[in-house]
């Protein structure tokens, strides 16, 4: 297929998702809780009677409605629906698009906004994060000034390093933009901190945020809020029924009940902290304070502590070769506090395997 598909996708290798069967699964970010048995059974009644033969509703305003009383989005902004907020991502760089267009962020950060420019043809810059993991100022403001980017990506707080930016320098970011500044914020469960209350009062500000890490990873239900002017030009390039029935009925059943969620979210807060707390002890460990529902740690040698959790039935994700910063760096899924103590003593175990 050489002279058909473009050279820049023929370099790339697909996403690789690794096979977790079997595995105690640490390595998506996934809530490890299932729903209460009078949810479940509330689903499965609504499910039979669902009209799977019919197109879901194209634009299902009480689903935006309750969203937006959920989340907290203000009275006068608007909802733009994704099958997962990587469509958002990918609608995003559609809209702005042109020869030569940059999409900018940081890195390392989220590994799609890298890959979706690429596959929409754009120009990508990541500016080096601090050692610290903190926003460069300098760097951010010479690079916006210099690529003039359309489309701009911060993680808040970031994956993979788990922190929240300065908000003052997010602040200058905003200022000096020319185009879209997009803050992403998958994590929000995890943490009280927030872009939602500004929006409005940047132009050209718009909070991204989806339902995976809160607990419905499998349903795909992204959104996009921002000033209305903005969200009704990206509404056209989305494909019509990307939000099927089976994804609209959970969502609109779960957040008809959003402390189900909530209170698991909040567990995996306290469970975060218990997890730190002890890594940041281990003798050859060194943990990244985080405000996300994963812990980024560095080890002297990651592939062997990566093969020694694998080989005890213990999946999490290795980073290091992604980025220098990465350099000896693993990321671990908060899970139940009975995942947390597994992967600990696997941890210390493939650390000083003489102790066993
Ligand atoms: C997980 C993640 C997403 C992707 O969310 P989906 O809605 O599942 O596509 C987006 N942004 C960041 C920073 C993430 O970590």
């Amino acid at each position: 297929m050489g002279g058909v598909i473009r050279e820049e996708i023929r370099v790339l290798s697909a996403y690789h998702v690794p096979s977790s069967a079997g595995m105690v699964k640490l390595d998506a970010m996934e809530n490890p809780y299932t729903l209460p048995p009078a949810l479940r059974q509330a689903l499965a009644l609504r499910m039979e009677n669902l009209a799977i033969n019919r197109y879901p509703d194209a634009n299902p305003l009480q689903l935006k409605a309750t969203l937006k009383q959920v989340m907290g989005i203000p009275e006068h902004a608007e909802v733009l629906l994704g099958n997962g907020s990587d469509e958002i991502i990918q609608i995003l760089a559609l809209a702005v698009n042109r020869p030569g267009a940059t999409i900018l962020s940081v890195d390392p950060s989220f590994v799609m906004f890298r890959m979706i420019a690429t596959f929409a043809g754009m120009k990508y810059v990541g500016v080096p994060l601090n050692p610290d993991f903190s926003l460069p100022r300098d760097g951010l403001l010479q690079a916006i000034a210099q690529h003039q980017p359309p489309l701009i990506f911060l993680a808040y707080p970031n994956n993979p390093t788990g922190n929240c930016f300065d908000e003052d320098v997010m602040e200058a970011v905003l200022q000096a933009a020319p185009g879209l500044v997009v803050v992403d914020e998958a994590y929000f469960p995890f943490t009280p901190q927030s872009f939602m209350h500004r929006l409005l009062s940047h132009p050209r500000l718009l909070v991204m945020r989806t339902l995976s890490k809160l607990g419905l990873a499998g349903v795909r239900l992204g959104f996009l809020s921002g000033p209305a002017p903005i969200i009704h030009e990206l509404e056209k390039l989305r494909l019509p029924y990307n939000i099927s029935v089976l994804d609209q009925m959970v969502v609109e059943e779960v957040l008809a009940h959003p402390e189900v969620l909530r209170e698991q979210c909040h567990q995996i807060v306290q469970d975060r902290k218990k997890l730190f707390e002890v890594l940041a002890q281990i003798p050859g460990v060194e943990a990244f304070p985080s405000q996300a529902n994963f812990i980024l740690f560095r080890v002297r040698d990651a592939q062997a502590v990566f093969d020694g959790l694998k080989a005890r039935g213990i999946l999490i994700k290795k980073l290091c070769g992604a980025h220098p910063l990465l350099t000896g760096t693993l990321r671990v899924t908060v899970g139940t506090a009975l995942e947390n103590s597994q992967f600990l003593d696997a941890l210390n175990d493939t650390l000083q395997p003489s102790h066993s």
